[in-house]
């Protein structure tokens, strides 16, 4: 008999009407012969009532009680959710995460799922229940309840359709699905009818908040389709799965996230080591490092800038002050009113021209960019945060997001359907071995020595230069790899890029007219560079895939230059000349990672 999990998020049993609504999905399901398994959210808004009701008696609550608390959210839930699927006349059983067998670790607020049995699942299910399973919860080996983090029941609605090798795997949200970017920030915005994980991976990890990034590293490891739809609506919806939609577009996705902090740390050693010396302290209060760049250095020292969630800036700042200093450096500008805007799509890994695109949009639209980080399929810029709508906005036009999108075929009831073969749990639970379900897993590790590095620095921090710089190297049929633009000090920016070393001579040539034009302090080169990148599934939710490359490239005495970071790729730059070492270091350091 086919299975289908459906999951239900707060807004979706909100009210007991909604309760019953949901209840009525699940009944037509089963009616229609299939199993059920309903994974369902605390109700409305209630996550958020208990946290804050639990601040009124405790500013930094113990986090164990904290899970202890928010799980009682789920549990409401899914008691009324089978009580409404009885009045209806059918077989119901509500179970929590603990009851089903969800293990994670013991990282209370932001656990991890180590395995689920299955076992009791599906004896209810053959016996004709609807199963209903709070979401968002497990149990850790002591038995303590324990919370995947916020939004995190999409989690494990996709993880138990992995494991159960459902048929069909829903979310049932308060949207009509996917969009471009959240309709809430920008009404143009316009549903998509399918995207694949990695697009989605970024979009979620960059703020768009409609599914929790967790689930999707799960879809896409265990190749679980996800269908996410309305539960208002009978509209069909947007299917997350392995292959694009139409890859024709460079971008097929805006995101903003709005609270970021910027932290720049300036004057430190340009040398092996410096840059984990700095990292790991925050890496060890698990606060997320999201953009980081590097300056290349001028005499023999450099800067430093990244980003953390806003909430976390004094926690980081805290975590550093001291190393800092004990490398001779200091910290400098730091700005907690930036937010950060991003555009996603497959599209762009293969074409030209598309950061100049969106940096030409934001000129003219006066948008200042403090950071600029671009990646395989991701391009995202820092801005203020009082024009980042102004400038969300600016890229989803740019890209004609809100343009009906002719070549985006898919019907996506019938390939939501088809899903079955493809999953292979199995499979999937014997290659992590043990490792746990949402264990880091790594499938490359390479060197790319065909690359030349480029920089100008202190270049005038107006709106136009980048737009202009990228533009021209653009024109003169460069393609350009990697551009990171830092802040830095006193307002100054450093630009630098990556390019083919066979069209190193033709970048240099249009980077130095416009270093002459604009005022820029002089461009330097670095023939020779390697890079070097780790990839595999949720690479910056492990928080310590960064930190782990860099310790092992300290070990060995090797130097980071540049550095950008993805869901799905880790890449630093070398120089040239250490290449095959940085190569050899960082195949140990993940040899167990690799499956
Ligand atoms: P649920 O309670 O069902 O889990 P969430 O609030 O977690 O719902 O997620 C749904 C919300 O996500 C939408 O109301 C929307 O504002 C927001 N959102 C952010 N980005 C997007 C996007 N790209 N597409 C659709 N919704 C988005
Ligand atoms: N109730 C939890 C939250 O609000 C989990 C979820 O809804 O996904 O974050
Ligand atoms: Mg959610």
């Amino acid at each position: 008999m086919p299975l289908i999990v459906q999951k239900f998020g707060g807004t979706s049993v909100a009210n007991s009407k909604k309760i019953l609504a949901a209840a009525r999905k699940a009944v037509r399901a089963h009616q229609q012969g299939n199993q059920v398994v309903m994974v369902v959210s605390a109700m409305g808004k209630n996550t958020d009532t208990l946290i804050k009701l639990s601040k009124e008696i405790n500013e930094k609550p113990p986090a164990r009680e904290m899970d202890m608390l928010l799980s009682t959210g789920e549990q409401v839930s899914v008691a009324l959710m089978a009580m409404a699927i009885d009045s209806m006349g059918f077989k119901a059983v509500s179970l929590t995460g603990g009851q089903i067998g969800i293990k994670t670790d013991s990282s209370h607020t932001k656990a991890r799922i180590h395995s689920i049995s299955t076992e009791r699942m599906k004896r209810l299910l053959d016996e004709g229940n609807i199963v209903i399973a709070a979401g968002f919860q497990g149990i850790d080996e002591d038995l303590n309840i324990t919370t995947l983090g916020r939004g995190g029941s999409d989690t494990t609605a996709v993880a138990l359709a992995a494991v159960l090798g459902a048929d069909q795997c829903e979310v049932y949200t308060d949207v009509d699905g996917i969009y471009t970017t959240d309709p809430r920030k920008l009404p143009e915005a316009r549903l998509v009818k399918r995207v694949c994980y990695d697009e989605m991976l970024e979009l979620a990890s960059l703020g768009a908040g409609v599914m929790h990034s967790r689930s999707i590293e799960f879809g896409k490891k265990f190749n679980v389709p996800i269908h996410v739809r309305s539960s208002l609506s009978d509209v069909p919806g947007s299917l997350i799965v392995d292959t694009a939609g139409s890859s024709a577009l460079p971008v097929s996705g805006a995101a903003l996230t709005r609270d970021e902090a910027l932290i720049s740390v300036v004057d430190v050693p340009d040398v092996a080591g410096t840059i984990h010396k700095i990292f790991a302290p925050i890496a060890d209060k698990k606060i997320t490092v999201d953009m980081i760049v590097q300056n290349v250095s001028a005499g023999g020292t450099t800067d430093i800038s990244f980003t953390v969630p806003h909430e976390e800036m004094d926690d980081a700042l805290a975590a550093i002050t001291e190393v800092v200093t004990e490398l001779g450096g200091r910290m400098g500008n730091r700005d907690d009113r930036v937010s950060k805007v991003s555009a996603v799509g497959l599209g762009m890994a293969h074409q030209a021209g598309v950061a100049n695109r969106m940096f030409r949009s934001l000129a003219d639209a006066g948008v200042n960019l403090q950071i600029i980080t671009t990646s395989e399929i991701k391009i995202s810029v820092l801005v203020k945060r009082d024009v980042a709508i102004e400038a969300l906005r600016t890229v989803h036009a740019e890209f004609e997001l809100d343009q009906p999108n002719e070549q985006e075929a898919a019907d996506v009831e019938t390939e939501a359907r088809r899903a079955t073969s493809a999953v292979d749990a199995v499979d999937v639970i014997n290659r992590l071995q043990g490792a746990g379900m949402e264990a880091l897993m790594i499938d490359d590790i390479t060197l790319d020595s065909t690359q030349s590095r480029i920089t100008l620095h202190k270049i005038p921090n107006q709106p136009g230069l980048a737009a202009n710089l990228f533009e021209r190297v653009a024109a003169a049929g460069v393609f350009v790899d990697m551009i990171v633009q830092s802040y830095g000090s006193d307002q100054i920016a450093d630009i630098t890029f990556t390019v083919g070393r066979d069209q190193l001579a033709e970048a240099l040539k249009v980077a130095q007219a416009v270093s002459d034009e604009t005022g820029c302090q002089g461009v330097d080169h670095k023939e020779a560079i390697a890079k070097l990148s780790v990839s595999g599934i949720g690479l910056r939710s492990h928080t310590g895939v960064a930190i782990a490359m860099f310790g092992a490239l300290a070990n060995s005495g090797v130097n980071v230059e540049m550095v950008n970071t993805s869901e799905v790729q880790v890449n630093v730059v070398v120089d040239g000349a250490d290449g095959a070492k940085g190569l050899e270091q960082l195949k140990q350091a993940f040899a167990d990672s690799i499956r």
